[in-house]
């Protein structure tokens, strides 16, 4: 109660939304994919501080880079020349193909993404940069501008120059959308056109042309997007959209840029990075959250060419390449490869997919389950046939249930009307049995 009052007072509300309104959690400890309050009670989280515990809270393995690093060096700023920035740029670039080998440190995704909206100016001369409809890429003052929901926006002349464009593939928004995307799941939207002939990316390629046609004033600087989406509620696109789309935007001069803030370091389970399940290289990619397993840091790595655009000026960054943000995130990367997180998302993701596919042909409020890995959406309805989102009253009866049944999970999409679960990526199958237990419970409560 003295926590919610200091909160109230000191916080800034808008900043500070506190989830679980109704019973707020007061969180006191955590341990990999575990979490306890101040009561003891243990959570199985699933939203991992929003996609972005990797590797377990508290991992052992980290805590003590950490603590190795906080003893020994905390800061000089990257004037200086230190190991662990050192180290940890070579491993980092290890990770990516040619020629993606420069790499600018940040605090945040969204500083990120300013770099890079930045970068991409400075290199091709041009100005517009293009996103997607139910995109999310940051709330500063620039990326406010590519992201496209208006919850997120403030009217003010922030954000010039960005256009939220093509339509996402969401169940039960206004836009359809088809089902010719890359699931391990069967959706309940299958797709009727014949092998081969689904028209569902031509239709979106001609929104984008319409664009270059309409409302883009002058060439093209940058085209932002994530590998499947996050804060928009997992939407996936058709086969082949993300090639065709860099393949036209590259046509006008603009640079491609994959947002992999959420999608990076394994969550989608068969890559590393979620562009390389597209079949394309991007210009940049950028990358925060799972990077340092909760400690605050984003990066943007990008071509020799790009990259050599900030010498049009001068630019400096205080704690981009922090020494011990880099101990972390270094050991980080051990970790994944040590403990097969990318597998265990690709494993346990997949069951989840399989799992929470069988709920949604068994509930008439379940209107779409997507994503691959732990990058996971299950889309609620009023019911299938009117495709209409759950409304917001809904959806949090069945979000606080759960959550007082002991499982934290997470909402999103356009209309709020999208569970997302993203948890870290050391949980277990028994972990995701008691979860869809406990779903299924919230759903059978909610239907009572
Ligand atoms: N890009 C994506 C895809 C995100 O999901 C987010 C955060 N939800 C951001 C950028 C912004 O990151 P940050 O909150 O660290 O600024």
């Amino acid at each position: 109660e003295r926590m919610m009052e200091i909160r109230r007072q000191y916080c800034n509300p808008m900043t500070m939304k506190v989830t679980y309104y109704k019973k707020p959690v007061y969180i006191h400890q955590g341990h990999m994919q575990w979490l306890w309050d101040v009561d003891g009670r243990r959570y199985l989280d699933l939203f991992a501080g929003v996609a972005t515990v990797s590797v377990g809270h508290c991992h052992p393995k980290v805590t003590e880079a950490a603590e190795k690093q906080l003893r020994k060096l905390w800061h000089t700023t990257n004037i200086y020349v230190y190991s662990p920035l050192h180290e940890y740029t070579e491993k980092l670039a290890a990770t990516l193909p040619d020629p993606l080998k420069v790499i600018y440190l940040t605090n945040s995704g969204s500083e990120a993404n300013d770099m890079a909206m930045l970068m991409a100016r400075l290199h091709t001369g041009n100005f517009d940069v293009i996103t997607l409809r139910g995109s999310y890429h940051g709330g500063s003052p620039h990326t406010m501008g590519l992201t496209s929901n208006a919850a997120y926006k403030y009217p003010v002349a922030s954000g010039l120059g960005c256009h939220n464009t093509m339509c996402p593939d969401v169940f039960a928004g206004p836009w359809g959308g088809s089902n010719c995307r890359d699931s391990p799941v069967q959706t309940i939207r299958d797709c009727s056109c014949p092998q081969g002939s689904c028209t569902a990316n031509d239709k979106y390629i001609g929104q984008l042309n319409e664009v270059f046609a309409t409302s883009v004033p002058s060439r093209i600087a940058a085209f932002f997007a994530e590998p499947i989406m996050g804060v928009g509620g997992a939407v996936q696109y058709p086969k082949n959209f993300l090639k065709d789309t860099y393949k036209l935007v590259r046509e006008r001069g603009g640079v491609c840029i994959a947002d992999e803030v959420q999608t990076g370091f394994g969550r989608t389970g068969s890559h590393f990075w979620g562009f390389q399940g597209h079949d394309v290289i991007p210009d940049m990619v950028t990358m925060a959250k799972g990077i340092a397993n909760g400690f605050p840091m984003g990066a943007v790595v990008t071509t020799p060419e790009i990259a050599a655009s900030f010498a049009k000026g001068v630019h400096f960054n205080t704690f981009g390449g922090n020494p011990v943000a880099c101990a972390i995130a270094s050991s980080v990367l051990d970790t994944m490869e040590e403990d097969g997180t990318q597998q265990i998302s690709h494993d346990v993701g997949t069951y989840l997919l399989t799992e929470l596919a069988k709920m949604r042909d068994k509930y008439e409020i379940i209107g779409d389950v997507r994503g691959k890995g732990l990058q996971i959406g299950v889309e609620m309805v009023k019911d299938k046939a009117s495709r209409k989102p759950l409304p917001p009253a809904a959806m949090s009866e069945i979000f606080e249930d759960t959550k007082d049944m002991g499982v934290l999970i997470g909402k999103g999409g356009v209309y709020g009307q999208t569970f997302r679960i993203k948890p870290p990526m050391c949980i277990t199958r028994d972990d995701a049995d008691f979860f869809l237990a406990v779903f299924n419970q919230a759903l059978h409560n909610y239907m009572e």
